[in-house]
């Protein structure tokens, strides 16, 4: 209960991970915070990238339910719903820090499938970024909600 109470006053921001099939090109099976623009449709510059917030986890949880109240329609490609996670403010500050300066990974010696070591910049390096942002975000998710 007194965990429950904590989450509720957290900011937080809801990820999105979709479910594909393997080997799926086309759309992403990584997670994502959601935007202003894939919740409000705010298109206006800038402030349609930076993540929707609710304002704590309890809201958040409302909205996802919502979601899955509503008939979903996958894409091409996807074979479910997606996961919803809620993560806390913070954690969509600290992908942008990542994502402004590689160097906040703890990268390894070589990433498997990069013909430099850890280049930080092909495809397998770039893949193996998104892995770690999952690992991240789930490793932050906010699972105790009051429905
Ligand atoms: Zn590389």
């Amino acid at each position: 209960m007194k965990k429950a109470m904590k989450n509720r006053e957290v900011i937080s921001c809801i990820v999105v991970r979709h479910q594909i099939y393997a080997g799926t090109c086309g759309i992403d099976g990584h997670a994502y915070i959601l935007s202003k623009n894939d919740v409000d449709g705010d298109t206006r510059g800038a402030k349609a990238c930076a993540p929707r917030l609710w304002e704590n986890a309890a809201e958040a949880q409302k909205w996802i339910n919502e979601r899955e109240g509503e008939i979903y329609v996958t894409r091409s490609g996807e074979a479910g719903r997606p996961d919803y996670w809620i993560v806390p403010e913070y954690a969509a500050a600290v992908l942008q820090s990542r994502s402004d300066d590689g160097s906040l990974y703890d990268w390894p010696e070589a990433i498997d499938g990069c013909d430099d070591g850890a280049c930080g910049q092909c495809d397998a390096c770039v893949e193996w970024m998104a892995d770690q942002d999952d690992e991240y975000l789930k490793s932050v998710q906010i699972k105790e909600i009051e429905r």
